[in-house]
This record gives C-alpha cells, sequence and structure tokens, in this order.
C-alpha cells in the first residue's frame, strides 16, 4: 500500500502522527506526509485507520 496526503486537503489536526507515529509526520509546512513509502506490512492496519480518522480524507492510495 502506497499512501500520500494531499497537503491541500490537511488542516494538521494531528490525528493521523498521534495514530501512526511511524508513517506520518509534519513536513517544514507543518501539515502531514507519509515518511514510509511503501506502508510496510505491520503498519497497514495502524495506517487505515489513520485514514479513517483524517477528518478531512486527505490521506489517500497512490
Ligand atoms: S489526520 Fe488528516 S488533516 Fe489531520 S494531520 Fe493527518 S492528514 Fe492532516
Amino acid at each position: 500500500m502506497r499512501l500520500y496526503v494531499d497537503q491541500d486537503l490537511c488542516i494538521s489536526c494531528g490525528a493521523c502522527v498521534g495514530i501512526c507515529p511511524e508513517v506520518f509526520d509534519w513536513n517544514e509546512e507543518e501539515k502531514a506526509w507519509v515518511v514510509k513509502d511503501p506502508v510496510p506490512a505491520e503498519l497497514m492496519e495502524v495506517s487505515r485507520e489513520a485514514m479513517d480518522a483524517c477528518p478531512t480524507e486527505a490521506i489517500l492510495e497512490k
């Protein structure tokens, strides 16, 4: 699974970074971005939790 964060949709709420900091982190614009591409198998479930938790559905599959 390969993910990215739509920078125009991210409102910097912190949900994804809080749920799965191994995959999501802040960039210099203080928006979330995906630091593991592709997402390792062992982090797929928690990454999907982060996707579901995103209030603006900014986390998308490539
Ligand atoms: S959960 Fe969505 S809106 Fe919140 S920081 Fe992550 S990508 Fe941005």
